[in-house]
């Protein structure tokens, strides 16, 4: 048994989901096993192969893959696509490879579904509460001119041309994308082996253990990441997480959660968790942060209207955490 703690998700593989054992395996598939440090957290990647060669190959492969991602949007370094947009000087439009054309698109996109509660152009923001550090109040001035400063709204994509112009100083935070960009470029390169990537807060999959109905998932506490709450199978697409107080920080004795409210730039109130599942990691990822932002009343709802695979963890005072999920998310439940 493999278990492995993520933010609020652990991966609990060969727990047996009930399937029938699958004739094209051998005897003893191999499973094998990466670790590796990207994306700011400890990715865990595991596949099952015909051969250990082979399947670490394919992990190898799907390594090089995220890499590739962050190298071309992590924030972090200075030579990446989104540091050099976000540096662009205004009134220049900037020209996006076709495939962070078609990412930018879907974030466009989810801006505007999700009412601007996702929306990836607050690095103003994020500066202000020093969220990537160790976290500040801003006062009221400082926070007045970070919002000026955020929204997508101040980034023009023009679809058609594939370029981005910056119509005033703001700049993309792409902790509530990236990771879920990078899964989805592993998922569309074709691995053939079954396999299963945990980034600590999101995992995607493809396929299952042998003779498994798919990768088994536990759902843990939302302050907790060592006490799991119930488990989903997991044979396609992705879950993502967001929330986890640990990774929230403190000023002037504040709680400062790591989730902006862009909509009056602040952190959002809510202190549990919520977990969404999506055939696409880039729409999980960018959902799971929005309906944190909104809130389990309004985010049920939306949740529902949406036919959307959700569920809340929300803490009680007791100490009990209350789950609610949409229909869509229980039939992922593990029996
Ligand atoms: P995690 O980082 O735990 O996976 P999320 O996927 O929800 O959690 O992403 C949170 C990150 O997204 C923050 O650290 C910040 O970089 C960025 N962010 C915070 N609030 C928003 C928001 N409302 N819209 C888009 N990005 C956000
Ligand atoms: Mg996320």
């Amino acid at each position: 048994m493999i278990r492995v703690a993520a933010a609020t998700i652990a991966v609990a593989a060969l727990i047996g989901c009930g399937a029938q054992p699958d004739a094209a395996w051998p005897a003893t598939p191999n499973l094998v096993e990466r670790e590796a440090f990207l994306m700011g957290t400890r990715a865990r990647l595991a596949a099952y192969d015909v051969s250990r060669d082979s399947g670490l190959h394919a992990l190898e492969q799907a390594l090089g893959i995220l890499e590739r991602t962050e190298a071309e949007l992590s924030t972090w370094r200075d030579d990446s696509v989104i540091s050099l947009l976000n540096r662009q000087p205004i009134g220049n439009a900037f020209a996006l490879s076709d495939a962070t054309c078609r990412m930018f698109r879907v974030v466009y996109e989810t801006v505007r579904a999700t009412g601007g509660t996702f929306d990836p152009g607050l690095g103003a923001l994020t500066a202000a509460w020093d969220i990537h550090g160790s976290g500040r109040e801003p006062d009221e001035r400082s926070l007045a001119a970070a919002r000026e400063r955020s929204g997508l709204r101040l980034m023009r994509f023009d679809a058609a041309r594939c370029t981005v112009t910056r119509d005033a100083d703001a700049t993309i935070d792409v902790g509530a994308f990236g990771k879920g960009e990078a899964l989805d470029r592993v998922a569309a390169s074709g691995l053939r082996a079954p396999w299963m990537i945990d980034l600590g807060g999101q995992v995607s999959a493809s396929g299952g253990p042998p003779g498994e109905r798919g990768w088994q998932v536990s759902i843990a506490h939302p302050h907790n990441r060592e006490q799991r709450l119930f488990d989903v199978v997991l044979r396609r697409g992705s879950l993502s997480t967001s929330g986890g107080s640990e990774r929230d920080l403190v000023a002037n004795g504040r709680r400062i959660a790591h989730h902006i409210d862009p909509r009056n730039g602040r952190p959002a109130p809510f202190t549990g968790s919520v977990v969404v599942w999506h055939h696409s990691g880039l729409e999980a990822d960018m959902l799971s942060t929005a309906l944190y932002v909104m809130g389990p009343i309004i985010g049920m709802r939306w949740a529902a209207e949406q036919e959307l695979a959700v569920c809340y963890l929300i803490p009680q005072p007791d100490g009990v955490v209350r789950v609610v999920a949409t229909p869509e998310f229980e039939k992922l439940r593990a029996p």
